[in-house]
């Protein structure tokens, strides 16, 4: 791009108490298109002192959005769920030319979303409280749920869109208000989003969107007046961020990293499997937290499996995503690319049989890795301890299924987990002594819908509460239990 071109690049601005304010910070951002390095916008590390005035504004409006009634806040869900739809394919481009997935991953991603807003509008019945009208004599206990307050969300890169829709729908239709911080590798979605829920009529300061890094989340930890964190993103962030955020006495939800193993069975139907588990591990380049990166497959279909995978691998196509809707898109940066081609130097290296190199023929422009698959991997390599976060699979041949989950369970990671089979007893088994959160049957990426709890085991969360499901209206209310005698004397003179 043109020093012209990038003159025209816009820097974003953060939305605070329903303005946009642009960030006072000297640290500024590109933000390039992974899949050409053209730089989309910029963005700004905004300061502890723009998160406290987001924070200051979202407890303003908190007064007045708590005391709104359930039925108009869920009238504005509904709103901003049409107006979703409407603009689908719009935020579906904003997606790929930030994130670089493809165009239909970005457009199902925007579904995801949609999905979660459908569930938040639901908060009516989801809000219910409960009562039991005679626990002594006259006396009755009610369950009233409230709001907590100002809410905090930070977001990673890979679902620039649905992670966030996992965090502010339900939290403001609990009567919440929030301040959020997108990643700042993929900035500009929720900008494009505040434009949708100002036409769907939410209120200034319920929704607060403040771009940045480290000091952003800190001043979310650390400012009192926020009483949740609702963080996903790397292992090691979301450790800082359980801790960090619970010594500041909040409830934290941190849904963190993963390592995803896949089980292949003899009974399995192969060309579906294949399918299916092609598409959990290069899917969105393997940056799904719920990508399948080890595989493992038993003896008696390991060849066929093995031979077919890596045959449907090889015809995967690549490009640039905002050019056309290749089934293979960049990773997000160039270290991650860096990052990668590092884990297969050192699978290798440790003894890994390297079927196919994703090094291979990648294009100069843009962060690109092709599908990669190892053999004969073992748990002492780095590519098996480590979330490589791209598009690598692993590939272990094991004698029956008690050996495989023996194996995915020695990890310390353990968002979700799938079987390809065809036995009852089989899938019995897997459910019952695999240490995962989700699981998949027959299916290549088992991330529940919105109305299910996302529930990851292990190192994969900390904290609780899980987002989405029930486990939201948890999370973002509190209780009051209300015990009242009602003498009932005069009535029965
Ligand atoms: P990341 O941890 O680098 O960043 C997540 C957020 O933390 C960003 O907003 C970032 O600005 C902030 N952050 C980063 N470093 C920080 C620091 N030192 N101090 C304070 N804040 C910091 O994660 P990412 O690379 O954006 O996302 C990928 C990761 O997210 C993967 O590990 C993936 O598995 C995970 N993820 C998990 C789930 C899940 O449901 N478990 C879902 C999506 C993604």
């Amino acid at each position: 791009m043109s020093s012209a071109d990038t003159a025209s690049v816009k820097t974003l601005k953060n939305w605070i108490g329903g303005e946009w304010v642009s960030s006072t910070s000297t640290d500024i951002q590109d933000v390039p298109n992974p899949s050409n390095g053209g730089i989309v916008s910029r963005v700004a590390m905004s300061t502890r002192d723009e998160t406290a005035a987001a924070i200051a504004n979202a407890a303003e409006a908190f007064k007045t959005w708590s005391k709104v009634s359930v039925i108009k806040r869920a009238k504005i869900l509904f709103k901003l769920e049409q107006l979703l739809e409407r603009d689908k394919d719009e935020l579906g481009d904003i997606i790929t030319a930030e994130n670089g997935k493809p165009h239909n991953e970005a457009v199902a991603e925007v579904g995801r979303g949609i999905e979660n807003v459908m569930h938040a509008a639901s908060i009516p019945n989801l809000l219910m409280g409960d009562s039991l009208p005679t626990v002594a004599t006259d006396v009755e206990v009610t369950n009233y749920r409230y709001p907590i307050g100002v809410t905090g969300a930070i977001c990673p890169f890979n679902f620039p869109m649905m992670v966030p829709f996992w965090m502010f729908p339900m939290a403001i239709a609990c009567g919440n208000t929030m301040v959020l911080k997108p990643s700042e590798k993929t900035p500009n979605l929720m900008n494009k989003v505040i434009d949708l829920t100002v036409e769907a009529g939410l209120p200034a300061g319920v929704l607060n969107i403040v771009q940045g890094g480290p000091d952003v989340v800190n001043e979310l930890l650390e400012n009192p007046t926020v009483k949740s964190i609702s963080f996903v993103g790397s292992e090691g962030v979301g450790r800082y961020v359980y801790e960090h955020g619970t010594a500041n006495f909040k409830r934290v939800q941190a849904l963190t990293g993963a390592k995803n193993h896949t089980i292949v069975l003899n009974d399995a139907d192969v060309a579906d499997t294949v399918t299916k588990t092609l598409s959990g591990a290069f899917g969105s380049s393997g940056e799904r937290c719920m990508a399948g990166s080890v595989i493992l497959v038993e003896d008696g279909v390991a060849d066929e499996f093995i031979a077919k995978f890596t045959e449907a691998a090889k015809g995967i196509d690549m490009g640039d995503t905002t050019e056309e809707n290749y089934y293979l898109g960049p990773v997000i940066r160039k270290q991650n690319q860096e990052r990668t081609f590092k884990y297969i130097e050192e699978g290798v290296k440790a003894g890994a049989e390297l079927v196919l190199d994703g090094r291979e023929g990648v294009p100069e422009d843009g962060y690109f890795v092709r599908p990669t698959i190892f053999e004969r991997v073992t748990q002492d390599m780095s590519i098996w301890t480590d979330e490589i976060f791209a598009p690598v699979v692993d590939i272990v041949r094991v004698k029956d299924l008690p050996e495989a989950v023996a194996f995915a369970n020695a990890h310390h990671l353990a968002n979700g987990s799938c079987l390809f089979t065809d036995s009852a007893a089989s899938i019995r088994y897997f459910r019952e002594n695999i240490d995962a959160g989700m699981l998949g049957v027959n299916l290549g990426v088992p991330a529940p819908v919105a109305y299910f709890s996302f529930s990851g085991w292990k190192d994969s969360f900390f904290g609780d509460l899980h987002a989405n499901g029930k486990d939201s209206v948890e999370f973002y209310t509190h209780r009051k239990v209300v015990t009242a005698q009602y003498k009932q004397g005069r009535f029965n003179k």
